[in-house]
């Protein structure tokens, strides 16, 4: 059995962002991960993939971008070494290949089971990403095996994919990137559009990320949510990184040839029915563009700070969207889920999940003493499961934790 003061369980940007800020502190600890740092970086992602934040907007605690190239957009090897860098910085105690099987209260803390030996601690921070388990809707079931069926965490190229059209289930991040990607590939994108975030890639002169940033939009708190479970459940920002720092939305996409439909409903066999709601998302989705802008705008008015003149985004008009396909006749091999991620925590043997199997927690301090998470979606602001946000997070967290050491120290 080995001990120390706080294990910190998975190398991700969170884990290593805790490791930082325990290492000023002084606390020892060791990270547990299962593959090498920044494992998802390495094995969930494609090819193509770029950060959608620039390059400069991707700050850590103790460490930032230091080349030239700061409003560029980070590709996966250079994300990689990155976060190796990042590690190797401050000599982060990783412990890699280690996959923790379980965490047990014991009698002074926690015990945390391995596929390579025990630990115990007094605290464990979970820091295993909120983009945890590719999320498929149940209509995934109704499909016929003939169709084939990928997530975005196994999708690497198009060419990996089999002859014919692909439907792309989701209108995120990845869902856009991924459609785009496969269209131009040669193979005919229709994309189910669902609950979605339109923003631009720049907005009066600027990158978004420098405006959501400046306006105070990113550091908005958790607790001034008006309905903050509903706020940990938004889908990712419809924003992509590329080279010439183009804005890919529903109207490109649609431009480019990808055919637009509602929602995912239900499937049977090769057949499948959309809602006829790709309108109603669309307009949803103009209105809150229409808000964040509108906010901006107004911090631009409220500083009086030179921008260039509004260039509000022009209004996506959808083309007739089908409302039922017969994949078969539509000529679509292959179904994309770009659907989200769920979380989950087989491993975790202490009374902290709520009913949807989520972590407890306030600003990342679950009820179980001595027990935290980092990384979650707007765990204590919006930023907070970004690369350039977890290390607000991780300085709070670092708090707690010497805090409660100090005040154990002075009981004893
Ligand atoms: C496709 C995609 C693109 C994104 N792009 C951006 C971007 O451009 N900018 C940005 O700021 N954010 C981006 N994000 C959001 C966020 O930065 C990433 O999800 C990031 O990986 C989160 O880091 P993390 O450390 O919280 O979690 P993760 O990176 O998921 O790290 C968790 C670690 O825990 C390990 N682990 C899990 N279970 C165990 C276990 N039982 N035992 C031991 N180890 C375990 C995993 O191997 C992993 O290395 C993106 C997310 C996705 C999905």
């Amino acid at each position: 059995m080995k001990r120390t003061d706080t294990i910190i369980i998975g190398g991700g940007q969170a884990g290593l962002a805790m490791s930082r800020c325990l290492t000023d502190d002084g606390i020892d600890h060791v990270v547990l991960e299962r593959g090498r740092v920044a494992e998802r970086w390495r094995s969930e992602r494609w090819d193509s993939l770029r950060l959608l934040s620039p390059k400069w907007h991707t700050r850590l605690p103790g460490f930032r971008y230091q080349g030239a190239d700061r409003d560029g957009f980070m590709t996966m090897p250079e994300i990689i070494s990155y976060f190796e860098r990042y590690a190797q910085s401050f000599a982060a105690p990783v412990q890699d290949e280690t996959t923790v099987l379980g965490v047990e209260r014991a009698e002074d803390g926690y015990r945390v089971r391995t596929d390579q030996g025990d630990w115990e601690a007094p605290t464990v921070v979970v820091a295993t990403g909120h983009s945890d388990v590719p999320f498929v809707p149940k209509a995934a079931a109704g499909l016929s095996p003939n169709v084939h069926q990928v997530v975005p965490s196994h999708y690497k190229y198009p060419d990996q994919l089999p002859q014919g059209g692909v439907l792309v289930v989701g209108a995120s991040a990845s869902g856009i990137q991924l459609a785009q990607e496969i269209h131009r590939s040669g193979r005919p994108v229709t994309l189910a559009v669902g609950h979605h975030i339109r923003i631009p890639r720049r907005y009066r002169g600027r990158d978004i990320s420098w405006w959501l940033e400046a306006s105070g939009i990113l550091d908005e708190r958790a607790e001034r949510a008006f309905n903050l479970e509903s706020a940990r459940r938004q889908p990712s920002l419809q924003l992509v990184g590329t080279p010439d720092h183009k804005t890919i939305d529903l109207g490109v996409l649609q431009d480019e040839g990808v055919r637009l439909a509602g929602r995912v409903d239900s499937t049977d066999g090769t057949r499948i029915r959309f809602r006829d709601d790709l309108e109603s998302n669309i307009g949803a989705a103009e209105d809150k563009l229409d808000r964040v802008l509108g906010r901006i705008d107004a911090f631009i008015g409220e500083t009086l700070m030179a921008a260039d003149a509004s260039d509000r985004c022009s209004p996506i008009v959808a083309k007739e969207a089908p409302t039922e396909l017969d994949l078969r006749d539509a000529g679509i091999s292959s179904v994309l889920w770009a659907t989200g991620y769920r979380r989950r925590y087989p491993w975790l043997n202490v009374p902290v999940l709520n009913i949807r199997g989520e972590i407890i927690h306030d600003e990342g301090v679950t009820p179980a003493a001595g027990l935290y998470a980092l990384g979650l979606n707007f765990q204590r602001t919006r930023k907070s499961s970004f690369i350039d946000g977890v290390g607000d997070d991780a300085r709070a967290l670092a708090e707690h934790i010497t805090r409660r050491f100090h005040r154990s120290s002075i009981a004893a």
